[in-house]
C-alpha cells in the first residue's frame, strides 16, 4: 500500500497541456493510481509525487515545490487538511484541493475555512480536472494582483521619495536664495536712489525695472519658502479653540475689513485638534481671499460649520467675483491664479498652503462656486485627531 516518494511520469498526446506537478498526500496507491488517470484522461502533463506523513510532506513540497497539492482528508494519524497549516508555515502558496471518499458538510466548509482550494469526493473524480484548472487560474491571479500591489506600492513609495527631495529642494533653494536676493534688492535700490534723474530717461526706466523685479522676486521666495515650510516639522497638535483663532484673524484682517466695508458674520466654532498657528493661517487666508476677490458692493462673509459623524465641516461663503467650476481644483495649486497681479494682488500660495495644512489632519479642501455667483470655501477636520493620545483629544 506505502506509495511514498513513488513518482509517475504520465506523458499524455491529446490536448498538450503545461507540465502539471502535483504532491499527492494519499495513503491508498489505488486511489493516486485513478487520480493520476483521471488528469491524464483529461491531457494533463502530470508528474506526480506520493507522499503519505507530515514529516514527508514538510521536506517534499519544498523540495518539489508542486503546482497542486491533492490530499486524501484522512490518513490515519493526520487530516490533510493539516497540510495547510504547513504550507501557511513556510509561506508556500500553492493551492490544496482536498480528495476524500466522503466528506460531511461540516468538514467540507471546515477544509476551505483552514485554507483549502476546493474538495473533490473520490467518486467524482470527473470533476478533479476542472477543479485543478480553477485552483491554478485563481492562483495566477493572485500572483498577478500581488505584482499590481507591489508594483503600486512601489511607485507610491517612489512618489513620496521624489515629493520629498522636491520639498527639500525647494525649501532650499527658496531658503538659499534670499541672501543673494537680499543683496541684489539692496543694491538696486542704493544705485536707483543715487542716480535717478543724473543718467538719461532710459536709465531711470530701467533701475525701476531691476528694483522691482528684485522686491517681486523677494516675495515670490518668501511665498515658496513659507509653503516649503508647512509640514516640514510637523507642528504638535492641541485643543484649540477656533473662536479665538478667528478673534486674532478678524483683528489682523481689520484694515481690509473697515476698507472694504466687509461683514464678517461667524458661527460659534468648535475646539479642533489642531495647530494654533496652522489654524490661524486657514482662516486667515480664506477670509483674507473672501474680502479681496470681491465684486463692487461690500464683502459679506459668513463662517459656518456643521458636525458630521466623523469630522467637522467648515464653510466661508462670501459674495465675490466667484470661480468658474474648470478653475475649482487648479486654484490649490501652488502660484496658479486668475488674475492678473494688476486686478488683485497676491502670488497664488495662499490656497496651496490651506490644503497644505489640511490634508495631513486628514481633512480635504474644496470650492463650490460659480463665476459672478460668490465662492463657499469648504473643509473638513477630523473629529478627534487620529494621532492623538487617546486623552488628550477633544
Ligand atoms: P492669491 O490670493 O495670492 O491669488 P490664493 O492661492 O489664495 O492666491 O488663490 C488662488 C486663486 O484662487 C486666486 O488668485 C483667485 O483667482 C482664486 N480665489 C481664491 N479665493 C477666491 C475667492 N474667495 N473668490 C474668488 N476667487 C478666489
Amino acid at each position: 500500500m506505502s506509495s511514498a516518494g513513488t513518482k509517475l511520469e504520465i506523458q499524455v498526446a491529446a490536448e498538450p497541456q503545461p507540465k502539471l506537478r502535483a504532491l499527492l498526500v494519499e495513503d491508498n496507491e489505488v486511489d493516486a493510481e485513478l487520480m493520476s488517470r483521471a488528469l491524464r484522461k483529461e491531457g494533463f502533463d502530470v508528474c506526480i509525487a506520493v507522499v503519505q506523513t507530515a514529516v514527508e510532506f514538510r521536506q517534499r513540497v519544498k523540495e518539489e515545490s508542486p503546482d497542486i497539492i491533492l490530499a486524501d482528508y484522512n490518513l490515519g494519524d493526520w487530516r490533510g487538511v493539516e497540510a495547510v497549516e504547513i504550507l501557511h508555515g513556510e509561506s508556500l502558496d500553492i493551492p490544496l484541493i482536498i480528495v476524500t471518499g466522503a466528506l460531511g458538510d461540516v468538514n467540507a466548509v471546515e477544509c476551505i475555512k483552514q485554507g483549502a482550494t476546493d474538495y473533490v469526493l473520490k467518486d467524482g473524480l470527473a470533476r478533479l480536472p476542472e477543479a485543478i484548472r480553477r485552483a491554478l487560474r485563481e492562483k495566477h491571479e493572485r500572483h498577478l494582483r500581488h505584482q499590481v500591489e507591489e508594483d503600486l506600492a512601489r511607485k507610491v513609495d517612489e512618489l513620496a521619495r521624489s515629493n520629498a527631495d522636491l520639498e527639500q529642494f525647494a525649501y532650499i533653494a527658496s531658503h538659499d536664495l534670499q541672501e543673494p536676493l537680499r543683496m541684489v534688492a539692496a543694491y538696486t535700490q542704493l544705485l536707483s536712489e543715487r542716480y535717478t534723474g543724473k543718467l538719461d530717461e532710459n536709465a531711470d526706466k530701467f533701475l525701476g525695472y531691476a528694483s522691482e523685479g528684485a522686491l517681486r522676486m523677494q516675495v515670490l521666495v518668501k511665498d515658496l519658502l513659507a509653503f516649503s515650510r508647512v509640514g516640514r516639522n510637523c507642528p504638535p497638535r492641541d485643543n484649540i479653540d477656533c473662536n479665538a483663532v478667528m478673534k486674532e484673524v478678524l483683528q489682523s484682517l481689520a484694515s481690509a475689513i473697515q476698507e472694504s466695508g466687509a461683514v464678517v458674520n461667524c458661527a460659534e466654532l468648535p475646539t479642533v485638534w489642531a495647530d494654533h498657528t496652522q489654524m490661524t493661517q486657514v482662516f486667515q487666508n480664506l477670509i483674507g481671499n473672501a474680502i479681496k476677490f470681491r465684486e463692487k458692493a461690500p464683502p459679506i462673509v459668513s463662517i459656518e460649520v456643521e458636525k458630521a459623524e466623523q469630522h467637522w465641516l467648515f464653510s466661508v461663503k462670501d459674495n465675490g467675483i466667484g470661480i468658474a467650476p474648470e478653475y475649482a481644483e487648479n486654484i490649490f495649486v501652488a502660484f496658479q491664479r486668475l488674475h492678473a497681479r494688476s486686478e488683485y494682488p497676491g502670488n497664488g500660495i495662499g490656497l496651496a498652503i490651506v490644503k497644505k495644512i489640511i490634508e495631513p489632519y486628514g481633512g480635504k479642501i474644496w470650492v463650490e462656486s460659480q463665476a459672478g455667483a460668490g465662492s463657499t470655501f469648504k473643509f473638513t477636520l477630523p473629529l478627534r485627531g487620529a494621532n492623538a493620545p487617546e486623552g488628550a483629544r477633544p
